[in-house]
């Protein structure tokens, strides 16, 4: 029987994000409802709902899934709103962005991991995703503005460039600090005067580095 439709590891998974303070009952859903299972590689399906970061293709991780819940809460965001990923990896964070906006562009530096992302995607059913290679310190000026952004890598500063396509009333994640080690994941609001930043909590993401990876 595949670990999705394992009765006690997905009441475990939804135990541990309940009781670790995820509340949101859109963002709980969308936790149980996609297989976290198909995002990981093949050896670690046993793992895929134990709570932890999990190695993936290129060297990258998928995150831990209370960290992925917490990001996506604290996100807010709404069934009308486009929303840019920096940081695709296996797919999974946009794969739960899916189900609650109307929009997701992520954006993906190796070529191997957007492909494969936008495969298992496609496959099941998240038709509003766009995955794009490409660099998210350089996101092209066509893909426009959002109403949230997620950086799931870690950056030593937030861009200039990247709070700068946020909407009035934006809102914007990223884990912010040195590249190795903890940094701290911090939301920035857009508002009427400027950008409001507020620390959240510490987290370890690999590093946003910047290019096309020229590896696959
Ligand atoms: N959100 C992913 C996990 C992200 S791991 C998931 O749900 O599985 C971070 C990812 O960010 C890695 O795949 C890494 O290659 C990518 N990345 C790093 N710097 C980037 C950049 N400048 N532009 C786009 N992607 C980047």
């Amino acid at each position: 029987m595949p670990a999705s439709q394992n009765p006690p590891e997905k009441m475990m998974f939804q135990l541990t994000l309940r009781r670790r303070g995820i509340s949101d009952q859109a963002v709980l859903r969308a936790m149980e409802e996609v297989p976290r299972e198909l995002f990981v590689e093949p050896a670690d399906r046993g793992d895929a709902y134990r709570d932890s970061a999990l190695g993936i293709a290129c060297g990258q991780t998928i995150s831990q899934p209370f960290v992925v819940a917490y990001m996506t809460e604290q996100l807010q965001p709404q069934k009308h709103h486009r929303v840019l990923e920096i940081g695709t990896g296996s797919g999974y964070q946009a794969a739960i962005l899916s189900r609650l906006c109307s929009q997701v562009l992520t954006i993906e530096r190796y070529r191997t991991l957007a492909d494969s992302a936008r495969t298992r995607l496609r496959k099941l059913g998240c038709g509003n995703v766009e995955v794009m290679l490409g660099d998210g310190f350089d996101v092209p000026e066509v893909a426009g503005q959002f109403d949230r952004i997620i950086v799931t890598a870690a950056m030593e500063e937030i861009p200039e460039a990247l709070l700068q396509r946020l909407e009035p009333g934006g809102v914007l994640i990223a884990p912010v600090g040195p590249h190795h080690g903890t940094q701290t994941l911090v939301r920035v609001l857009r508002t009427e005067a400027g950008f409001d930043h507020k620390e959240l909590v510490d987290v370890r993401f690999v590093p946003a580095l910047p290019g096309i990876a020229r590896e696959l």
